[in-house]
C-alpha cells in the first residue's frame, strides 16, 4: 500500500461528474436496509437501523440494519449449511477460481462505481482509491483466485521398508468470520473474503458500521456472478453486539480480525472463553521512519507526507514517527512542512482532493485530544495540531517536534495526519538508533530511508517489525502482512495468508 501511497499527491484522474455522485447518493438512499443471510437480503431480526454518514460533510447517505446476535446466529447456521451440505468446498478447485475470477471481473467493471462509493462513505481521496485500495484489492482477489488451484498437503518420500504411506492433506477451516474496520473497508473485505473463499470456506462478515457501504456491494456481486447460497454472508451492525456474537459464537472456526488492538484482546479473549476458534488480527501501528543524512531527503519527504495523507493518517502502517539523522534533520522538517502546504484538502470525491477528512467526529477529538495533551506536556507544533472548522470532519496535517519519547503523541496509534520529528546524533551507533524505533508496544512496519547498504541491512536486521519498506520501494499485494509484538497475529496475503483459512489433517495409511 505503500507504493501506492507514495504516489498519490498529484494523481491524473478521470474526471467524475456530479452527475455520477448525485445518481449514487440517489441509489443509496433508496436501498432498504438489510442484511444478506443464505443468498437473501432481509431485515434484521430486531427491525432495528443505523446512519451511515458521509463524513466530509456530515450529511447522512444510507441507513443499515444493526444486526445483533440473533442475526449472526442465522448467518453462522446458513454458513455452516453452505459448509456441510452445499457445493462450495466440494466444488473441482479450478471452478471455485474461476468464479473468484468472474467476481475480480465484476468488481473491475464497476471500478469507478466503487471508487465513488468508497470515497462518499469512508472519506478517502478518489486518486488514492484508484492507485491504492482498487488494484490491491483486485491484485489481491486474482491472487487468492489462482492459488484456489494450489492448496496442498505434503506426502514425504517412503523408506523402503515402510509399509502403507504417510501424507497431510490440507483441508477449509470451515466457517470464518470476517471483521472489518472503517478505514480501508473495501480493501479489508475483499482480501480477507477472497483467501477464505479461495480455501473452500463459507464465511460471516461483520463490515464496520462507520462505513459498511463497499462491503454490502461486494456481497451482491458475489450473488449476481454465481457463488452459492450461505457461502458469503454479511451482517452489518455494531461491533459491541454483531462483532462480539461472531468472536464468541461455539460454530465458527475461525476469526480474522483487522481493526485496534483494543479489540483484537478481546476478540482472542472470546475465542478462547468459547470454543478455541482460531484468530488472525491484524492491529494497531506506531510505525517508525529512520532517515540518515545519505538517503535522498526530497524523495524521503515527499513519502512521508504522502503516506500520512494517504486516508488521512487513518493507516495503520503510516509512518508516524520520524528519527532523522542530526545533519539533516532542518532540511528534512522544511521539505516535509512544504509538502503538508501543497496538500489539497477537502472531500474524498472532489477530483482535486489529495487528502479527505477523517472518519468521524470522535475519531478527530480523539486525534486532537492526544495532540494537546503533548503539546502541553512540552512538544512544538511546526504546523497543525487542530481540527479544521466547518462542516465535515477535516483535520490539519500536522508537524510535531520536541516531543519525549513518553508522550502520548510518541506512543499511542493516533490514526490522524500527524508526525513526530525527532533527530538522532550522526554517530549514533544502529542499535541506539534500532532502540528508538523498536520503543513501541506495536511492530507493524517500519520505513528506512539510507544508501550505504551495511546501514540497511544492519538496521533490517534490527527492527521488531513485520515489514521494512527501505526507501519507499516494493509495493506488491502478495507479500506477507502483519506484525509482531501488540500489532497482530498471522499473516495475510499470498500462500502463507491463505494458510490461516486451511487446517491440516495427518493420514497414517497402513495396509
Ligand atoms: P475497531 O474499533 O477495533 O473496530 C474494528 C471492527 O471490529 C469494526 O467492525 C468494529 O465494529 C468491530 N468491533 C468493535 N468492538 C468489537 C468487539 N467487542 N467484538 C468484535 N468486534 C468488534 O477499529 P476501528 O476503529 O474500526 O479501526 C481503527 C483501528 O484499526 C486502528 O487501531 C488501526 O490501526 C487498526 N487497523 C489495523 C490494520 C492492520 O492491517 N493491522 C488495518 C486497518 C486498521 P464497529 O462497526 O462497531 O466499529
Ligand atoms: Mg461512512
Amino acid at each position: 500500500m505503500t507504493q501506492a501511497a507514495n504516489e498519490t499527491a498529484g494523481a491524473p484522474a478521470p474526471a467524475h461528474s456530479g452527475e455520477a455522485l448525485d445518481a449514487l447518493r440517489r441509489t443509496l438512499s433508496q436501498q432498504p436496509p438489510a442484511v444478506l443471510i443464505d443468498g437473501t437480503w432481509r431485515a434484521s431480526v430486531s427491525g432495528r437501523t443505523l446512519e451511515v454518514d458521509d463524513p466530509a460533510s456530515e450529511n447522512r447517505i444510507a441507513v443499515i440494519a444493526a444486526g445483533d446476535g440473533h442475526d449472526i446466529d442465522l448467518a453462522v447456521a446458513a454458513a455452516r449449511r453452505a459448509f456441510r451440505e452445499g457445493p462450495w468446498p466440494r466444488l473441482p478447485a479450478s471452478k471455485r477460481a474461476a468464479l473468484l475470477f468472474a467476481l475480480a471481473d465484476a468488481i473491475e467493471a464497476r471500478q469507478e462505481e466503487f471508487a465513488l462509493l468508497e470515497s462518499l462513505d469512508a472519506g478517502h481521496s478518489l486518486a488514492s482509491i484508484r492507485k491504492g485500495d482498487l488494484p490491491l484489492g483486485l491484485r489481491s482477489l486474482r491472487d487468492y483466485a489462482g492459488w484456489a488451484t494450489k492448496i496442498a498437503g505434503e506426502v514425504p518420500m517412503r523408506s523402503a521398508d515402510q509399509a502403507g504411506m504417510d501424507y497431510f492433506l490440507r483441508e477449509p477451516i470451515g466457517v470464518a468470520a470476517i471483521v472489518t474496520p472503517w478505514n480501508a473497508p473495501f480493501l479489508m473485505v475483499l482480501q480477507k473474503l477472497a483467501a477464505a473463499l479461495a480455501a473452500g470456506c463459507t464465511t460471516v462478515i461483520k463490515p464496520a458500521e462507520l462505513a459498511p457501504l463497499s462491503a454490502l456491494r461486494i456481497g451482491e456481486l458475489c450473488r449476481q456472478v454465481g457463488i452459492p447460497d450461505g457461502v458469503v454472508n454479511i451482517v452489518t451492525g455494531e461491533g459491541a453486539s454483531a462483532g462480539q456474537a461472531l468472536a464468541e459464537h461455539p460454530d465458527v472456526n475461525l476469526i480474522s480480525f483487522t481493526g485496534s488492538t483494543e479489540v483484537g484482546r478481546s476478540i482472542m479473549a472470546a475465542a478462547a472463553r468459547s470454543n478455541l476458534k482460531r484468530v488472525v488480527l491484524e492491529l494497531g501501528g506506531k510505525s517508525p521512519v529512520v532517515v540518515f543524512a545519505d538517503a535522498d531527503v526530497d524523495k524521503a519527504a515527499q513519502a512521508i507526507v504522502a503516506e500520512i495523507a494517504f486516508k488521512s493518517g487513518q493507516y495503520c502502517a503510516a509512518g508516524s514517527r520520524v528519527f532523522v539523522q542530526h545533519s539533516i534533520h532542518g532540511a528534512l522538517l522544511e521539505r516535509m512542512h512544504a509538502a503538508m502546504d501543497r496538500l489539497r484538502i477537502g472531500a474524498g470525491y472532489d477530483e482535486t482532493t489529495d487528502m479527505g477528512p477523517m472518519i468521524s467526529q470522535r475519531q478527530r477529538q480523539r486525534a486532537e485530544a492526544i495532540i494537546q495533551h503533548s503539546l502541553a506536556a512540552g512538544a512544538r507544533a511546526l504546523r497543525g495540531g487542530r481540527a479544521r472548522p466547518g462542516p465535515g470532519y477535516f483535520f490539519e496535517p500536522t508537524l510535531l517536534t520536541e516531543a519525549s519519547a513518553d508522550m502520548r503523541i510518541a506512543r499511542e496509534e493516533i490514526f490522524a495526519p500527524a508526525i513526530v520529528v525527532t533527530p538522532f546524533a550522526d554517530d549514533a551507533p544502529l542499535a541506539a538508533v534500532a532502540a528508538l524505533a523498536n520503543d513501541s508496544r506495536y511492530g507493524l512496519s517500519a520505513k528506512l530511508w539510507a544508501r550505504d547498504l551495511g546501514t540497511v541491512h544492519g538496521l533490517i536486521g534490527l527492527l521488531e517489525t513485520g515489514q521494512v519498506i527501505v526507501n519507499g520501494g516494493g509495493g506488491e499485494a502478495t507479500l506477507p502482512f502483519g506484525g509482531v509484538k501488540q500489532s497482530g497475529y498471522g499473516r495475510e496475503n499470498g500462500h502463507i495468508g491463505l494458510s490461516a483459512f486451511t487446517e491440516i489433517k495427518a493420514v497414517r495409511l497402513g495396509y
